[in-house]
């Protein structure tokens, strides 16, 4: 059996009938039925966040938290992340400039960001990239000294904590995506935390075009809804999430032990202020050590039908589409980092046994 870098987690087809049953009764599939207002409800309470709105996708939110900020000009962000952050920045008419990661956690470098603010900078957009928390507490700082808004993407960062904070809890907005590759997930889904309660309204009818009442458009909105169906799946999803977690956590520390100790490897660090949720397991390659290049491992593991991705190669500030806007020698880190990583299968229904042996696959090489 092939392995793939994930694999969706589902309840079980029963759970899911159950909780879809009531959907025949009212007839409501859409526009914030019980299953949207009861998935808001509970998540609101499970992350710890005081607002919350949801969202038909991550990318969506992340586009509407731009708007709804009313953000211009440039924003400082990083190179190493999905397509979807950059792409926010750019399909909203902003200027995207480029910040590079620091080597530990591969988040924005916060000691570089001051430099990057001009007249024209209106906010920072940072990623939690792979659930390794950005410097909240120094970005935070520098925010506030230059009245600039702060939106993070934490796609991969639900259920976390930092130092004992519920991670939704910092900068203006924070962005959770509820993809089906996600932690948890809504098959396609996403939502927008934020501490303000003065957005609820405006970040709720912006999904669904700017209308705020029967006769009121008051936004140049958009159609971003999660519907009934989504919401259902979250919630079956949700009362399972921290057994999924855990199952996650036996995977990857096992991943850990074995990996430990390779000539030219380097694993995730242990952030002792984080409460994790083992989303992904990044490794870096050091060919002049390991022996072997990145590429050629990935290709080792796929000749065994274990399939590795490099997540963030390219960077989004070498895509294709954005070919001679940016430079990416500008962020040397971040293009050292992608040019090394590799993301190995992590799934919570993932065997020890297949670890195992991935892990000699990778020893042997
Ligand atoms: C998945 C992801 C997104 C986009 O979320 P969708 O729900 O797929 O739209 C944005 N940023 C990052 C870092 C992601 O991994």
């Amino acid at each position: 059996m092939p392995i793939q870098v994930t694999q969706s987690s589902m309840p079980s087809i029963e759970e899911y009938i159950n909780e879809i049953k009531s959907i025949w009764e009212t007839k409501r599939l859409t526009n914030v039925g019980e299953k949207h207002i009861a998935l808001e409800e509970k998540l609101k309470n499970y992350l710890s966040v005081s607002n919350i709105s949801l969202f038909s996708n991550g990318h969506s939110a992340l586009e509407l938290a731009i708007q709804g900020l009313k953000l211009k000009g440039e924003v400082i962000t990083t190179p190493f992340t999905f397509a979807s952050t950059t792409h926010a920045i750019i399909r909203c008419g902003l200027t995207p400039v480029f910040c590079d990661i620091n080597e530990e956690e591969y988040t924005i470098n916060a000691d570089k960001i001051e430099k990057l603010i001009t007249d024209k900078t209106s906010a920072i957009l940072p990623v939690h990239v792979y659930g390794n928390i950005c410097d909240v507490e120094k970005i935070n700082i520098i925010a506030k000294k230059n009245r600039l808004k702060v939106i993070y993407d934490a796609a991969h960062a639900f259920g976390e904590e930092y130092k004992g904070i519920p991670i939704g809890n910092f900068g203006d907005i924070t962005m959770f995506s509820f993809h089906s590759t996600k932690v948890f997930h809504t098959i396609e889904g996403g939502a927008l935390c934020y501490t303000s309660q003065e957005y609820s309204e405006k970040l709720s009818s912006l999904r669904n075009f700017g209308i705020t009442s029967p006769e009121k458009v008051s936004y140049v909105g958009t159609n971003a809804k999660m519907n009934e169906f989504e919401a259902a799946m979250g919630i079956c999803n949700l009362r399972h999430i921290d057994e999924e977690i855990l199952k996650r956590q036996i995977v990857f520390e096992h991943y850990m032990e074995n990996l430990e100790g390779i000539e030219g490897l380097s694993l995730p660090n242990k952030n002792t202020k984080v409460k994790k949720n083992y989303a992904y397991l990044p490794i870096l390659v050091d060919k002049n050590l390991y022996g072997k290049t990145r590429d050629e491992l990935l290709f080792l593991l796929e000749e065994e039908q274990i399939f590795t991705r490099k997540y963030f190669f390219p960077l989004t500030n070498s895509l294709e589409c954005y070919k001679g806007s940016y430079n990416d020698n500008n962020t040397p880190v971040a293009k050292d980092i992608a040019n090394k990583v590799l993301v190995l299968p992590l799934y919570s229904n993932l065997s020890l046994d297949s670890v195992t042996q991935i892990c000699r696959i990778i020893k042997e090489r």
